[in-house]
């Protein structure tokens, strides 16, 4: 394991934070990405390159816009962050396999989602639509094994969710099923079963923290695909260590 390496994830993914916060922002409104200056939502007020610094920028100018003082949100710098550390994780998990690709593909797809679906209660079809080939092409070049625990993964992701759907009517979506076909795809299937019952646990325990603290009502609908971000990431990074665990434990 390389420490210079490790930095440079780190500061790759800071850098990347970023983007992924314009992409989940911008995409399901249909605004492009890629060639418009960033500006605050509020006033219009453009940003200036220091004020577009990952992390640093939400320090210095404490959360807010320099023009009109509008509080700038706490998932920007949160993303930043967590994208800079998961991709330092994948390069420590991995090292510099074919797998590292897998892991940085799915890292960003998932940090994108968590923007969108806790913005929009959205998960972009073009967005899962994006990552697609790229997610079947690398874990086709760096298989699981056996190679066919993807397709079943993918199959059973799909077909848990569409059952959860039809006997929770609103509980999840159409978004959240797609998701887990891509999922199947990188995690294989002991890993998605692992990645859904986690998401469930997180989704549980934090909706009723937020119950609990009256920050949401019983009637109002959260999204689910934070919960799914969260449960999949740790599946995907501690899920060997904790399959293991289970089976030796529990059985
Ligand atoms: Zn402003």
């Amino acid at each position: 394991m390389n420490d210079v390496l490790i930095l440079l994830f780190f500061l790759l993914g800071l850098i990347f934070g970023s983007f992924f916060n314009v992409v989940g922002l911008r995409m399901p409104q249909k605004q492009p990405f890629a060639n418009e200056r960033s500006m605050c939502p509020d006033c219009g007020h453009l940003l200036a390159w220091y004020e577009l610094i990952p992390l640093l920028s939400y320090a210095v100018q404490r959360g807010k816009c320099n023009q009109c003082q509008r509080h700038i949100s706490i998932l920007y710098p949160v993303i930043e962050l967590s994208a800079a550390l998961l991709f330092a994780l994948s390069y420590i998990k991995t090292g510099l396999s074919w797998e590292l690709p897998v892991a940085l593909l799915t890292v960003t797809l998932l940090l994108i989602v968590f923007v969108s679906d806790i913005r929009y209660m959205l998960i972009p079809n073009r967005l899962l639509g994006f990552f697609l080939p790229f997610l079947v092409i690398t874990r086709v070049i760096q298989p699981l094994d056996p190679w066919w625990s993807s397709a079943v993964g993918a199959l059973m992701g799909v077909i848990i969710i569409a059952l959860i759907i039809l006997i929770s009517r609103g509980g999840m979506g159409g978004g959240d099923m797609k998701l887990f076909a891509l999922l199947g795809i990188v995690l294989g299937f002991q890993k998605t079963l692992l990645a859904l019952l986690l998401s469930s646990v997180i989704g549980a325990l934090i909706g009723g923290v937020l119950l609990g603290l009256k920050r949401i009502n019983r009637k109002q609908p959260i999204p689910f695909g934070p919960f799914i971000v969260m449960g999949s990431l740790i599946s995907y990074f501690q899920g060997d260590f904790l399959l293991a665990w289970y089976l030796h434990n529990l059985i």
